[in-house]
């Protein structure tokens, strides 16, 4: 009986990972994980107060992975700073249409001048494009690298960006040779204005196993990069 138990009890703890139900912006999310769980000191969570700080576990292990990644690749580098996830249950939350079924969430781009933003200050601190372009203080190789690192390791469906922001990693990545061999990853950088000029929204697609969770359609082919 007490075996019995205790086998259930790991069975119950093992199928926690977090279930995406429906759509990115008409969904809800069961059995949460909270980013406290995936502590990694370069990670900052921003706005913790508006309670968007729950998501699936592979929204979870990309975002502490990026960090983890970045801070080996560049080791002065600013924590990375996440902005909204998914609350508790998923579901609509304020500023967002989507952010509902835990497997979309917001991130700082990467600077320059490597500072983080006060975690305590309740809105995005900096812009990197103004009038159409970006800043000098928008790293662009980081940038890259974290897009790169994001697409390569993780079940990335779009990371939606600035159109001057993806013209930026577009030519960057031109000048390194490197647009036809990460044609894939500049596909999945998707434009969306107005509101990604601070920061990137990582949407990961449905993880295997998720019945009820329902997929977007993948983007069209092509690096999307002829402005
Ligand atoms: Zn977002």
């Amino acid at each position: 009986m007490k075996t019995l138990l205790a086998f259930s009890l790991f069975l119950s703890l093992g199928s926690h990972a977090g279930e995406p139900v429906g759509y990115y912006s008409n969904g809800s999310l069961k059995d949460s994980h909270s980013i406290d769980d995936y502590k990694y000191h370069g990670v900052v969570k921003l706005y913790r107060s508006r309670g968007q700080n729950f998501g699936t576990s592979e929204i979870m292990q990309a975002l502490s992975g990026l960090a983890e990644f970045m801070k080996k690749r560049f080791p002065t580098i600013e924590k990375t700073q996440i902005g909204d996830i998914a609350a508790a249950d998923g579901g609509r939350i304020p500023r967002h249409a989507s952010h509902q079924n835990g497997l979309d969430a917001d991130v700082v781009y990467y600077r320059v001048n490597e500072l983080s933003q006060s975690p305590e200050y309740p809105e995005w601190a900096e812009d990197f494009v103004l009038k159409g372009k970006l800043t000098t203080n928008f790293h662009l190789e980081r940038n890259w690298e974290a897009m790169k690192y994001l697409i390569h390791n993780h079940n990335v469906g779009r990371i939606f960006v600035d159109s001057a922001i993806k013209k930026g990693l577009c030519d960057f990545a031109k000048m390194k040779g490197e647009q036809d061999s990460e044609s894939e990853v500049l596909r999945r950088l998707r434009r969306e204005d107005k509101v990604h000029m601070h920061h990137f929204h990582l949407r990961l697609k449905c993880p295997a196993g998720s019945p009820d969770c329902i997929e977007q359609v993948e983007p069209p082919e092509g690096h999307g990069c002829n402005f």
